[in-house]
């Protein structure tokens, strides 16, 4: 497959090769794209200046061709390159430093927030602490620790059964917090479970990364 030239110029997506960071979208024709190919650096077709363009010819900033892929429909190239310094003219390394909204994580979020309980559980096991329910569950034991388990897992129904959201937050946080004691009580690392729910994830889900029937379970 080559590109489809017939309705004009290419739109190319140049990428930085190791850190796959957008650096810049230029256009090629016919002319730029094969001395690309040639060349094995990156050529374009300047719209503002109506000329071929070698991309570093003045600043010194060539880039080097790693990989060529064109996309579904011959229309749009996706190059991957070894830049030699600042992709843009303005002296940034890609020319996408200008943000008009910024990715969606929300600050009241810890990404890593049950790994972080369970290293403070399993600190609390290690090194009892006074006044800390933790150690008090940990002093209790797997019968304490199971009841508390069977006890959140009702009041995560009967929330849902309440049509109630809030309070189906603060259950489901109960529930998996004894969870983590519970594992931490009978040295079950997060880890192995995580490794486990990868598998199975791995193993439902299909080729197109659709999600698993996690009905199925
Ligand atoms: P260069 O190809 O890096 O030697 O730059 C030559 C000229 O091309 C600059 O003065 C700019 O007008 C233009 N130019 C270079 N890099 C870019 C870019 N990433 N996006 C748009 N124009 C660029
Ligand atoms: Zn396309
Ligand atoms: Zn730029
Ligand atoms: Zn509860």
């Amino acid at each position: 497959m080559k590109p489809d030239f017939s309705k004009g110029l290419i739109p190319s997506i140049i990428i930085d090769q190791e850190t796959k960071d957008v650096l810049m979208l230029a256009y090629m024709n016919e002319e730029s794209y094969q001395k690309t190919l040639e060349t094995q650096e990156t050529w374009f077709y300047s719209r503002s200046r109506g000329e071929l363009w070698h991309k570093g010819a003045t600043s010194g900033n060539t880039q080097e061709v790693q990989s060529i892929e064109l996309d579904c429909d011959q229309d749009t190239l996706l190059i991957e390159v070894i830049p030699n310094g600042p992709a843009c003219h303005t002296g940034s390394r890609t020319c996408f430093f200008d943000s008009i909204q910024s990715g969606k994580t929300d600050a009241e979020i810890d990404p890593d927030i049950l790994t972080n309980i369970t290293k403070e559980v399993k600190e609390r096991k290690q090194y009892p602490k006074e006044g800390s329910y933790t150690t008090y569950l940990f002093e209790k034991g797997v019968d304490k620790i199971g009841k508390k388990v069977i006890e959140e897992a009702g009041e995560v129904v009967i929330a849902a059964k309440n049509n109630d959201p809030n309070e189906l937050t603060q259950e489901v946080s109960d529930l998996l917090y004894h969870t983590l004691v519970m594992m931490e009580e009978q040295n079950v690392s997060f880890d192995a479970v995580k490794k486990e729910l990868t598998k199975r994830f791995a193993k439902k889900g299909n080729s197109k990364g659709d999600r698993p029937d996690i009905a199925d379970w």
